[in-house]
Parts: C-alpha cells; structure tokens; sequence
C-alpha cells in the first residue's frame, strides 16, 4: 500500500512486535488452523518430539510470521527468523542449520523463493537432519556429513503453488490462512486499542474492520493513522467519524479498496470494456508489477467478489460496476 511510506521499517517493526499475540488463545481467529495445531503441538510434547514441519500459506499480512512465533512459544522453544530470498549460498543455510538448539523452530517467510541449490539441502535436513557440504577444491573435494538437531521448519509462503513438489511433500503439516471477517478483525482493533492505550468508540472499530481488507497487519497499520488524526485533534477517543474523515484522506473507500484497486478495477472496466483481460495486460495499463497485483491486490477482490477469474483472463463483476457507479454499458 502506498502509506507504507509513511512508516520507517524499523518503527513499524517495533510497534508490531508489540502488538503480536504471544499464545494460540490470544491469537484472534483462523479458527480451524488453530484447533488442528493445537492439537498436533500438544500432541508432540507429550510424546516429547519435536513438531512436524509445517507451511503456513495464503495471502500477505494474516498473521504467518505471528502463528509462527506462537507455535515456538508454544512448543518451548527458541524461534530463528529468516527469509527465502535472503538465503544467497548453500552455505548460509548450512550456517543457520547448524547453529540450531534441538527442538528450535525455524522460520523460512517467502520460502517458495529459495533458490534451488539452496532448497535442496533443506530435503535431508527436513526428512533425516543432516546435510552434505562439499569442501576443498578441485581435484581433493569431498563431501561431509554433518547431523542436525531435531528442529521444527515453519515455511511460509503466498504462493503455495509456487513451492516445488520435492519441498512441498516434505511439510507433514500444510495449512492456510483465510482472510478474517468483520467480528474477528473488530476484536483485532479492540486489542490493538487496549495496547496503545486509547479508546476507541464501538463503531468506530466496526467501520476500520470493515476497511481492512479482511488483513490484521491492514487494521493495525490504518489504525495508527486514524489514531494520528484523533491525536492532532485532541481527541481523547477515537470516533466514527474521524475514523471515516482519516480513512478518506489515506484514500481507503468504504470496502477498504485503495488507489492501485482502484486503477485496476477502473482500468478493466474503461480500457478492457470489464474484461475477460490477462493480468500482464492489465499490469503493464496501470504501471504495476503482475506478481505485485497477483499476490497481493487480486486476492482480495476475488474475495469480495468484484472480479472473476476465467480461463479467458480476469473479468470485473457488476458488483464492481456497482462500486463505482458506472453502467455496464457506458
Ligand atoms: P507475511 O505474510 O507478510 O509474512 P504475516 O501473515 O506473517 O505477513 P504478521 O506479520 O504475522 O503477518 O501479522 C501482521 C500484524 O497483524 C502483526 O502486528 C500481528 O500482531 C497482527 N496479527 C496478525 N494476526 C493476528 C491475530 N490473529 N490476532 C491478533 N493480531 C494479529
């Protein structure tokens, strides 16, 4: 989104550290998910195992990286971070392999960009813990076997299709992340209220739930600005309608569409005649990358049902005329 901009990194990470549910019980919503690993994590401690593997999929901002920091609180044990593309060499991997504590979890977020030769030291470290590492040099090189502690790999991933079916076929446990709804991300907003500290009116946080694009990181971030506005204003608590008065200035409408939404939706309907249209197509009209709308912006609005995806490209929906107020056809 583009307010992104408004938020150094390094602060935005503070403030969601902060905000992080630390236990399954805490953690509002992805009802099925939770009972399914509460199950399974509870399970491997009474029989004192490490957990299976597990792939947590689906879109941006649901709460991947949290879940995974829950399952290793929960299980007791440490959380190593890390992400597929900033693994460059085989050697990196083997370095964070190797510095692993028996039973810590390791986290891999955007694992389907791992590269190749770097994935496939994860097949035997994930099914038998151990890797192979070549030394020397031309003529003297050899390989050596080095054994691993039992760990936990959590891998996360937008694109579960994108995953090879060698890596894939090694997570026991594969599970994805649905978008929240109204009542689960309102709970969300009243959380995120009680640890800033501020008070927000009830429909306040109902009108931001149905803003965020069903996407806890979404809520959490507008509720920051909306917050910036009641502040500059003196408000002492965060009302309605200075809620809706930020959410205009930051350009979100009344279902949480923002401006690039907006350009595809209207760049279908005006340049496409609605569709059927592919996404290089409509990418390349509206100056945005295809993987960028793909994984992050068409999930949603396939979600909410303002486009179609047919065999023939993407299609706009009435309901997407509707939005905007235009007739089919004009
Ligand atoms: P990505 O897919 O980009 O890795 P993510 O799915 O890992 O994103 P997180 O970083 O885990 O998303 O979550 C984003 C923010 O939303 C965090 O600040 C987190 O505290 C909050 N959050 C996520 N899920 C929940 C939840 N179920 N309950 C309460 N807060 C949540």
């Amino acid at each position: 989104l583009n307010h992104d901009i408004l938020d150094t990194k390094e602060h935005v990470e503070d403030e969601e550290n902060q905000l992080r549910p630390q236990s399954f019980d805490e953690y509002i919503g992805q009802t099925d998910l939770k009972k399914n690993l509460k199950v399974f994590v509870g399970a491997a401690k009474l029989r004192n195992e490490t957990l299976d593997h597990v792939l947590l999929y689906g879109p941006p901002g649901l709460g991947k990286t949290t879940m995974s920091m829950i399952i290793a609180n929960e299980m007791g044990t440490h959380l190593k971070a890390t992400t597929g593309p900033s693994i460059e060499k085989t050697g990196d991997l083997v370095a964070i392999l190797t510095s692993l504590e028996p039973g810590d979890v390791l986290f891999i977020d955007e694992i389907h960009r791992l590269n190749k030769v770097v994935e496939e030291i994860l097949y035997p470290a994930m099914e038998d813990f151990y890797v192979d590492v070549v030394i020397g040099k031309e003529a003297s090189t050899r390989s050596i076997r080095i054994d691993l502690p039992p760990f936990t790999l959590v891998g996360a991933t937008t694109r579960a299709g994108d995953l090879s079916a060698p890596l894939r076929d090694r997570f026991g446990i594969v599970s994805k992340l649905e978008y929240y709804n109204e009542t689960e991300l309102t709970a969300i907003i009243d959380r995120t209220s009680q640890v800033y500290r501020i008070d927000m009116d009830d429909e306040a946080k109902v009108e931001l739930a149905r803003r965020s694009r069903g996407t806890p990181r979404i809520a959490n971030r507008l509720f920051r600005r909306v917050r910036d506005f009641a502040q500059y204003n003196g408000d002492d608590i965060i009302t309605k309608s200075r809620t809706i008065e930020a959410l205009q200035s930051l350009k979100v409408d009344e279902l949480g569409l923002d401006d690039v939404d907006h350009k595809y939706l209207l760049g279908i309907i005006q340049r496409f005649r609605g569709g059927p249209v592919g996404l290089e197509a409509i990418a390349a009209s509206i100056g945005e990358e295809p993987l960028t709308l793909e994984d992050v912006y068409e999930p949603y609005l396939l979600q909410t049902g303002l486009i179609k995806r047919t065999p023939r490209g993407r299609v706009v929906t009435e309901l997407a005329y509707q939005h905007f107020h235009i007739s089919k056809e004009s």
